[in-house]
């Protein structure tokens, strides 16, 4: 495999949408082949997964943990849109979440081990060359989020973004070395953060 693979993570309105578009245009301004993709994916097994996540369809959280590896195998192995195809074909893969988040959220309802195993020892789920975590506070979340809106409500996610982040900080900790996670202040303006993240980016390519 000769292409490279990013992947963006952090909580709800941490701007993973839209530093993931700019790095992609910045790559593909330089020539680069550019492939954008995220999870859960467009696949039956991602329709599936976004089914359980709106609440439609009840799941167990030990089943929404498989259902997230089912997903993430099939976006690693896919024939046409995988990941490893995209990789041997030398682009340049930028994934809006991939296991980090599993690892933060089912990692923690239900057994961190469990789901750390499935993911970081299944020969088909790829390794990211580089993981950008955007760092952002809740509150600052929840600013950014709500600036867009004109109701109040998603201030009761306060607490669910704090332990969320908790998780990722905790995700970051263990497994941080290994796979090469990088965290960015994301609390400043889209062009800083933009220019942080592409020379994190290309620093990492160059080691
Ligand atoms: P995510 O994909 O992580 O949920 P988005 O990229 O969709 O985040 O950004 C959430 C909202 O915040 C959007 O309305 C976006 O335009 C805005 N936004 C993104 N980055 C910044 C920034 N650095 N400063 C202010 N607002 C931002």
């Amino acid at each position: 495999m000769s292409g490279r693979f990013i992947v963006f993570e952090g909580i709800d309105g941490s701007g993973k949408t839209t530093q993931l578009k700019l790095l992609a245009e910045r790559f593909r301004s330089e020539g680069k082949k550019v492939y954008m993709t995220a999870e859960p994916t467009d696949m039956p097994s991602g329709k599936a997964l976004r089914e359980a996540l709106g609440g439609r369809v009840k799941k167990s959280e030990w089943d929404m943990a498989l259902m997230f590896v089912s997903d993430r195998i099939e976006h690693n192995i896919n024939a046409e849109f995988g990941i490893k195809k995209k990789l041997d074909e030398d682009y340049y893969v930028i994934c809006d979440r991939y296991y980090y988040s599993t690892l933060a959220y089912q990692g923690y309802s239900t057994d961190y081990a469990w789901v750390k195993g499935m993911n970081l020892d299944c020969p088909e789920i790829i390794r990211p060359d580089i993981c950008i975590y955007l760092d952002l506070l809740p509150s600052q979340s929840l600013e950014r989020i709500s600036a867009g809106r004109d109701n109040v409500e998603i201030y009761e996610n306060e607490d669910t973004l704090r332990r969320v982040r908790e998780k990722f900080l905790s995700v970051i900790e263990d497994i941080g070395v290994r796979d090469n996670i990088r965290r960015i202040d994301a609390y400043r303006t889209i062009e800083e953060i933009a220019d942080d993240v592409y020379s994190v980016v290309c620093e990492c390519f160059e080691e």
